[in-house]
């Protein structure tokens, strides 16, 4: 099989950190010895993507930036070293576009901590683009009977938090407080946490997104826009009032993070994943201690995590609400995030 790629390609650029994107054509970049190239197809918009926009990190993106890393599509062209993919196969674009596989946190499989990662639409260029540059060991192989467009936000969104779920500890048959439920890795914490049989408690605001996290199997929602006091309202929803075994933390803003050892039960985890801008944590050291509460931190997931979280997909247990729109669309989408107002993932399609 082989595939006609074009030497020129439409394109979101990121210019100047703080700007707007822009929709333009830009050369279509070729695979070094150990890559692949892949015809995005599809890529899932990540607040991620946003922060990166913004600047919001202490970690400086590549100017100028093709952002995105959520890239679904076919792989058309490959380096002389790739012998393991073959050019027609599906792959997807994730966060971690490639590491050193040679360090000690690769070497155990936890190469999301490599201290010199390629970060896709970060530090290299990710899918808001046609044609997208992935190192073969880690772009994600997704099987043939998966629909690229409804896969794509699976490849951070569900396969992160599929790993925050794990590292939560929580069995099933638990209780899983899931903090930022009505965004787009919210609404997958619910399919995952559903089919990992735990209990989901959704805090997000608004009626939308509530009514979108019952639907998707939330137990209880707790709008943290009206609620009078929402560690009583959280802490209600467990069977005894001691709280959830395990918070998720998603959200985009501070506060969560510093009200989460109020509910959580005691000898319970909290995972903190979401990344909002200049945020600390704090937890009063006496209940952290005398209650036992563990709180870590939880950062994409390895090649396995993702295969995993793929499989979960492709047995059709995850089925979580996405709107599709022209990648020429991409700012517009970024527009609704900043404001809150996205339940759910948008999707942009790379040939519009
Ligand atoms: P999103 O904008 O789709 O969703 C965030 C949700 O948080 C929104 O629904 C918003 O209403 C909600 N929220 C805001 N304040 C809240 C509060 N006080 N209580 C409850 N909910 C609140 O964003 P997303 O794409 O789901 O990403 C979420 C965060 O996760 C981002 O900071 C992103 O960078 C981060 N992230 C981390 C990893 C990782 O590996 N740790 C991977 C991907 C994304
Ligand atoms: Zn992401």
């Amino acid at each position: 099989m082989s595939f006609q790629i074009p030497t020129e390609q439409w394109a979101q650029v990121l210019e100047k950190t703080g700007g707007t994107v822009v929709h333009k054509k830009i050369p279509v970049p070729k695979p070094g010895p150990d890559e692949v190239l892949i015809n995005i197809k599809y890529s899932g918009v990540c607040h991620t993507d946003l922060h990166a926009v913004k600047g919001d990190w202490p970690l400086a993106t590549k100017i100028p930036l093709v952002g995105g890393h959520e890239g679904a599509g076919v792989v058309v062209a490959r380096g002389e070293l790739v012998n393991d993919i073959q050019i027609g196969d599906y792959a997807g674009i994730k966060w971690l576009n490639g590491s050193c596989l040679s360090c000690s946190f690769c070497r155990t499989a936890n190469e999301p901590l490599c201290p010199k990662p390629d970060l896709s639409g970060y530090t290299v260029d990710g899918s808001f683009q046609q044609y997208a540059i992935g190192k073969a060991a880690h772009v994600a192989r997704i099987p043939k009977e998966c629909d690229l467009e409804a896969i794509a936000p699976i490849l951070c969104a569900g396969l992160t938090v599929y790993k925050g779920l794990k590292e939560s500890g929580a069995r099933p048959g638990e209780f899983v407080a899931i903090v930022g439920a009505g965004g787009g890795l919210g609404s997958m914490a619910l399919q995952y946490a559903r089919a990992m049989g735990l209990h989901a408690i959704a805090i997000d605001g608004g009626a939308e997104k509530e009514k979108m996290c019952k639907e998707l199997g939330a137990t209880t929602y707790v709008d943290f826009t009206t609620s009078k006091n929402l560690v009583e309202d959280v802490k209600k929803a467990t069977p005894e009032g001691y709280g959830p075994h395990a918070v998720l933390l998603l959200a985009v803003t501070e506060k969560p993070f510093q009200q989460a050892s109020e509910y959580v039960r005691s000898h319970g985890t909290i995972v903190c994943v979401g990344l909002p801008a200049n945020a600390f944590l704090k937890a009063p050291v006496f209940d952290t201690v005398t209650r036992m509460i563990n709180i870590k931190g939880s950062y994409v997931g390895n090649r396995q995590d993702t295969a995993e979280a793929i499989d979960f997909f492709r047995r059709g247990l995850i089925k979580a609400p996405y709107k599709v729109v022209g990648l020429s669309k991409l700012q517009e989408v970024f527009d609704l995030m900043e404001a809150g107002k996205i339940a759910g993932r948008y999707v942009v399609d790379t040939s519009q």
